[in-house]
């Protein structure tokens, strides 16, 4: 049985850093929406166009197309122990197309762990990063709070699906990486 895991949680709350910290020790597949589009962008493809004002404008890109991108990386990978999905689902059709698709594969995600951090800080980090990611998304207030807007209203009624399955599992996501690290190894049980 493969171990799939949901890191959720607003920008900044960590994701990517604890995905790296996930794949390092499990072995895991890191499957995160955000990096395949900017890698989409960068080759200059019809699908990075599409995505890159959206994206620029701290909007989400629409379902089809990041649906399209996980079901592509989840063929690719028949072998994987697992995955972890970062950044991905970011809407209730998004997760209902991701539990079908592990379905055809008879899989399941194993658990959805939610970072929680508060919003000052999450602009903080975001800026922060800003300044040497070159990420155009990061280096503005105004669409830093567009993409927090988005999270609150589409975003974030994905815990509750999570929750209804019984899946979902709340950890701080404050303090030192190896702290938030290892309270996201103790709520997946893994
Ligand atoms: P962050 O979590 O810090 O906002 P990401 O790298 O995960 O950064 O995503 C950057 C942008 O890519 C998002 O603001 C959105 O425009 C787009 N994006 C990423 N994943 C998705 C997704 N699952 N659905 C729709 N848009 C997405």
């Amino acid at each position: 049985m493969m171990m799939n895991i949901v890191l959720f949680g607003p920008p900044g709350a960590g994701k990517g850093t604890q995905s790296q910290n996930l794949i390092r020790d499990l072995g895991l597949v890191h499957l995160s929406t955000g990096d395949l589009l900017r890698a989409q962008i960068a080759a200059g493809t019809p699908l990075g166009l599409e995505a890159q004002g959206l994206m620029n404008a701290g909007l989400l890109v629409p379902d089809h197309v990041v649906i399209g991108m996980i079901r592509h990386r989840l063929e690719e990978c028949p072998d994987a122990a697992g995955f972890i999905f970062d950044g991905f689902p970011r809407t209730l059709a998004q997760a209902e197309a991701l539990d079908a698709l592990l379905e055809g594969l008879g899989q399941s995600i194993r658990c959805m762990i939610s970072m929680v951090v508060p919003q000052p800080e999450l602009v903080q980090r975001l800026l922060l990063r800003g300044k040497d990611s070159g990420r155009a998304d990061d280096q503005n207030e105004a669409i830093i709070a567009q993409r927090i807007q988005e999270y609150q209203a589409k975003t974030a009624p994905v815990a509750q699906y999570y929750a209804q399955q019984n899946k979902w599992k709340e950890v701080d996501g404050t303090g030192s990486i190896q702290e938030i690290y290892s309270r996201i190894r103790e709520a997946a049980g893994c």
